[in-house]
């Protein structure tokens, strides 16, 4: 099985002072990312101070969407009843094209055709309330 966002009932993030600007770029259609204007590096997830350099000189701007799969797991029995509906279905560490990891779940392809490394571009879907960052195979397998 994969996840159909339409279909699921579950909670949304909790948006916070450092990570509203993030959601507010998902609810656009773009994925927003942390730029260290000090070291130039990437940064995700978001926060008040670089992780590289501890500048406090970080600005928002907008990413490829696309990287690849570094890891992933098969989740069989989710932590919320909510995601019953989609399981079994993958979450997954994508590398960015920008450098940074960020922890999300895979749409649109069935567990068996995930692997290590496998392309993958942001797809933002309505769950709820909220517009929701998940990742797909480029190109589609499914
Ligand atoms: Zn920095």
């Amino acid at each position: 099985m994969t996840i159909h966002p339409s279909e699921l009932i579950v909670p949304g993030p909790t948006p916070t002072g450092e990570s509203e600007k993030f959601w507010a770029g998902c609810r656009d259609g773009e994925l927003l990312l942390q730029f260290c204007e000090r070291c130039e590096h990437w940064v995700f997830y978001p926060r008040t101070v670089c992780p590289h350099c501890w500048s406090d000189r970080l600005d928002w701007r907008r990413a490829a969407g696309t990287g690849s799969v570094r890891s992933f797991t098969v989740v069989h029995k989710p932590g919320h009843p909510g995601w019953a509906v989609a399981a079994p279905y993958v979450v997954a560490v994508i590398d960015l094209a920008e450098g940074p990891t960020m922890l999300t779940a895979l749409v649109g392809v069935e567990p068996a055709g995930v692997r290590v490394g496998l392309p993958v571009a942001v797809r933002f879907e309505t769950v709820g309330e909220f517009v929701l960052p998940f990742f797909a195979p480029v190109p589609p397998t499914a």
